[in-house]
């Protein structure tokens, strides 16, 4: 159990959210000069903001924010890598004995932060958030969410239940996530993998405070799919298993056939038994090239070694930021 304060980080990625960011900026600003007050974190503790390559106000909103709040900082992406890697460049950039990962549009309630540094002090070097209910969702979202995780679990990738990426991470457990050098990410998938002691914390999640999701069905799907190729051989092995299959059920016509034409007086019928195999191989074949052609994709991109984010510019308060900090925590 420690008793001294942590030093805080608040890591915001920011996608086109030119209509939440002044709230959210007053709201986190004033719930961590409470902290301060209060003697929870230190007074070094801070906002980081980062931007996704945005294409509205984002970025000016973030500099003057940061101009006159001390507690603002910014750190621009280059273009738009997509919320995880949006995410990972502040979690690698933001110092602190503890960084709290919250989404621009405050849907996760932000006074379950003071819980998680609680957890936090008590030894847990993760503590997730994790959401009550969905009210606020619409039926499509809750139900494709839900749906969601059923079918990551069910392919045997570990995910916690409502979690999405609302949580804390200590110093250790960001050294060791950047250890974890995958481009095709996936950070509730990479979390629980870390280890270290994890803590879960429950909250109730709000509407969006203004703007709309940048999580269209396209996107949800992509997000879903990338869970499971890039922690679970089960698609594979699944080919593996309709192979058998397909096998089994093609030798037993055959020898269906054969029987047909040993013992029968019926004239064979030729086209079903020659066109139907041809077609329905033709496409099993098609099915698990197509797996396997997502599996190569996945190791094509991770050889090229491509850095997963650019880091185009930083606000004064960002430069220069000591990444890793004493070992307390
Ligand atoms: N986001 C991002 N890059 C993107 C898409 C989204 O940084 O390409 C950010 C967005 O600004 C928000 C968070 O990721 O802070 C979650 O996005 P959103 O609220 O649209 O997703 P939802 O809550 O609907 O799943
Ligand atoms: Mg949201």
């Amino acid at each position: 159990m420690s008793t001294t304060p942590a030093r805080l980080s608040i890591v915001v990625p920011c996608y086109n959210e030119e209509a939440a960011l002044p709230v959210t900026v007053e709201r986190l600003t004033s719930l961590l000069e409470a902290l301060i007050a209060r003697g929870i974190v230190t007074g070094e503790s801070a906002l980081y903001f980062v931007d996704d390559g945005s294409a509205d106000r984002t970025w000016s909103l973030i500099e003057s924010c940061a101009h006159r709040n001390g507690r603002v900082h910014g750190i621009k992406l280059s273009r738009n890598r997509g919320h995880q890697n949006a995410l990972l460049a502040g979690l690698l950039n933001a110092p602190g004995d503890a960084v709290v990962s919250i989404d621009a549009d405050l849907q996760d309630d932000v006074v379950a932060i003071e819980r998680m540094l609680e957890a936090h002090a008590q030894g847990a070097q993760i503590v997730l958030g994790v959401r009550r209910a969905r009210v606020h969702d619409t039926w499509f979202k809750r139900f494709s969410a839900e749906q969601y995780y059923r079918w990551l679990q069910r392919f045997g990738v570990e995910v916690v239940y409502n979690h999405a990426d609302y949580r804390l991470m200590g110093r250790r457990a960001i050294e060791a996530l950047r250890g974890y050098e995958e481009v095709n990410l996936f950070l509730r998938g990479i979390v629980p993998q870390l280890g270290f002691r994890t803590a879960i914390v429950e909250y109730d999640r709000a509407a969006r405070i203004a703007g709309h999701t940048r999580y269209p069905l396209r996107r949800m799907v992509s997000l879903a799919w990338e869970g499971v190729t890039s922690f679970s051989a089960v698609p594979l092995r699944f080919i593996t298993g309709l192979g058998v299959a397909v096998s089994a059920v093609s030798l037993g016509f055959a020898a269906w056939a054969l029987a047909a034409k040993l013992f029968g007086d019926q004239a064979l019928p030729g086209w079903a038994s020659t066109v139907v195999p041809i077609y329905f191989l033709g496409g099993v074949q098609l099915l698990c090239l197509g797996i396997i052609g997502e599996y190569l994709a996945k190791i094509y991109a991770e050889v090229k070694r491509r850095p997963r984010y650019v880091i185009e510019a930083k606000t004064a308060g960002a430069q220069g930021q000591p990444v890793r900090e004493s070992p307390a925590g």
